[in-house]
């Protein structure tokens, strides 16, 4: 599954709750979708903010299931990231001075199994996620 839409703050909740419609087969839990709902919302609300600047662009979002294994991909063409290692690290953000705590890629990190960012400065970033579901399952 995949679509595009363009880099405004409102459609994060579009994105949230279309990966979230197309995991329900998977019969998750209210907190594992909760977890990739936060995650797929920060990494929506990364290219909104950072990589288009709040100017208008395209963000593309796929998912795909693998027997109980999500794959989450946010993709932005926007201005990329120089150092992908330091940008991951907790609470560093290259905006602090708008209140950003700097947590995305954490909160990304801690709500999925797997986590990965592709970047290069001036061409995009790729942010990969996946998760495993009902691995508690009794
Ligand atoms: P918070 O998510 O807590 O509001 P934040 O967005 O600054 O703060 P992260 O989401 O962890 O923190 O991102 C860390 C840094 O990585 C950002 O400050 C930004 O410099 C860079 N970054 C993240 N996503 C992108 C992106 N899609 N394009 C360009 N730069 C990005
Ligand atoms: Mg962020």
């Amino acid at each position: 599954m995949s679509f595009e839409m363009e880099s405004r703050s409102c459609n994060e909740q579009f994105a949230r709750v279309v990966v979230a419609v197309f995991l329900s087969r998977l019969d998750p839990t209210v907190e594992e979708l909760d977890d990739v709902k936060t995650a797929v919302s920060e990494a929506v609300t990364n290219c909104i903010i950072h990589g288009y600047a709040g100017e208008d662009g395209i963000i593309r979002v796929e998912a795909a299931i693998d027997g109980r294994t999500a794959t989450v991909r946010v993709i932005d063409h926007g201005v990329g990231i120089e150092d992908v290692k330091k940008a991951m690290e907790p609470m560093y953000t290259s905006r602090p001075e708008e209140e950003r705590s700097g947590m995305g890629f954490s909160f990304m990190e801690a709500f999925m199994d797997e986590l990965s960012v592709e970047s290069a400065p001036g061409k995009g970033t790729v942010v990969t996620m996946k998760k495993t579901f009902g691995r508690t399952e009794s």
